[in-house]
This record gives C-alpha cells, structure tokens and sequence, in this order.
C-alpha cells in the first residue's frame, strides 16, 4: 500500500498546500523523517540522492512544529549556494505561507540593506549561505541564541565548499536548546564528523540510490 502524507502525521492545512503544488505522495526520504522528526526530539542525519526531497522531509515537519511567531529567529537552515537558498526558502514559503510564517533569505551578491530590511521586519525562519549568515551575526543583525532547529543543507556540498570554518562559527552563535538536522546527497567522514562533533545523539535515516 502506498503511504499517504497523512499516514506521516502532516495536518490537514499542509497536506492542502501540498496538494496544490501536485505533490501526490511522499518520497522515500519524506517517509522515513517526517514521522520521525515529528514523534520526538532527536537530532537527524538524512542522506538521499539529489532530487529526491530532502528540502520538504526537513521543511515540512519545521514549518508544522512552529506553532507560534515569537519575534526572533526559530530556525536556521545553510546551504552552500545563493540559488539553492532561494530554492529553499521558496519550497518553505509554499508549506509556511498559510502560517503567516516569514522566511527570509539571506545569501551574498545581493545589497545587503534588502536583507537588513527584510531581517528588521521580523524573521522566523532564515535560509542563507554561510558567508553572508556570519556577517549578519558580527553586525548584530541576526540573532540565533534562542533557535529550535538548525539544519545543514547539502552537507557535503558545503564541506566541498570549504564552509567547514564558516559553519563551525555559526553554530558557536547557537544556543543550546535547539535540535539539529543535517541532510545530504552523500555521507563522506567529513560530514559524519560535523555531524557527529555538534549533534551528540543522533539518528540517522538513508535512502539507497536505486539503481538504473
Ligand atoms: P533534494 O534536496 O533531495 O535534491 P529537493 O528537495 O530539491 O531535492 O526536491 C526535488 C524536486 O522534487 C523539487 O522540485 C520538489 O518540489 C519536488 N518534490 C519534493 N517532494 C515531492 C513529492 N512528495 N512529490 C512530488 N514532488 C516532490
Ligand atoms: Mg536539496
């Protein structure tokens, strides 16, 4: 039998929002996360090849557990390129939208006043690349101490990047309380180790590349 979206715990009003972008049904790394994510407060590694909805299996359950604005920044989610933070933010927008929830990109290459406007309004999420989180952080722009979720986006990708540094300062910025997810296309030791320095306890989910 095919899962549902509702056999993974999602509410009525996201399951809604899905259905009109024509998502049918979860994939393989949206089933094993999401009811994971939602049941509990481990911290997650998720490893499943490109394409394969990463961005909805850590978006969706983030988007459903943030049931109130609080003024300050709930969740951070870093992704190695500019393109893939707008990706990111606007798959998010699509779950959050009916939330009211403001998900704000912030990424190099772009004046940084639209950023600072856009901070200044009142973030709830935020969905950047490393270089431009940091600079936001030294000039007391982005405030992550009372953060619930934090996510490494396309790991691997950043560590090829050499944000290695970047994100070990980012997360220095960090409060405690907060779970952290971190997803990937591959699971080099790198990336193992990051997650494995910051997280303490952990579980890990992975979707074998089917073979063509
Ligand atoms: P990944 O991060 O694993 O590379 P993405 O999260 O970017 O993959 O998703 C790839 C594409 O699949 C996106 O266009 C996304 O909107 C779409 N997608 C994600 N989940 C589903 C789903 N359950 N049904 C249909 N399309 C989906
Ligand atoms: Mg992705």
């Amino acid at each position: 039998m095919t899962t549902t979206f509702q056999d993974l715990g999602i509410s009525d009003r996201i399951i809604q929002t899905l259905l009109l972008k024509g998502y049918e049904s979860p994939t393989p790394i949206q089933i094993q996360t999401i009811p994971l994510f939602l049941s509990g407060d481990c911290n997650i590694i998720g490893q499943a090849q490109t394409g394969s909805g990463k961005t909805a299996a850590f978006g969706i359950p983030i988007i459903q557990n943030i049931t109130e604005k609080t003024g300050r920044v709930q969740a951070i989610v870093l992704t190695p390129t500019r393109e893939l933070a707008i990706q990111v933010c606007d798959e998010m927008s699509s779950f959050g939208g009916i939330k009211g929830l403001n998900i704000v990109p912030v990424f190099g290459g772009q004046p940084i006043p639209i950023q600072l406007r856009a901070l200044a309004a009142g973030a709830d999420i935020v969905v950047g690349t490393p270089g431009r989180v940091i600079d936001l952080i030294h000039r007391k722009k982005l405030d992550l101490s009372h953060l619930s979720y934090f996510v490494l986006d396309e790991a691997d990708e950043m560590l090829n990047m050499g944000f290695i540094d970047d994100i070990k300062e980012i997360i220095q910025h960090t409060g405690d309380d907060k779970r952290m997810l971190c997803f990937s296309a591959t699971m080099p030791k790198p990336v193992l180790g990051i997650a494995k320095k910051y997280m303490g306890q952990y579980e890990m989910v992975s979707v074998e590349k089917v073979k063509e």
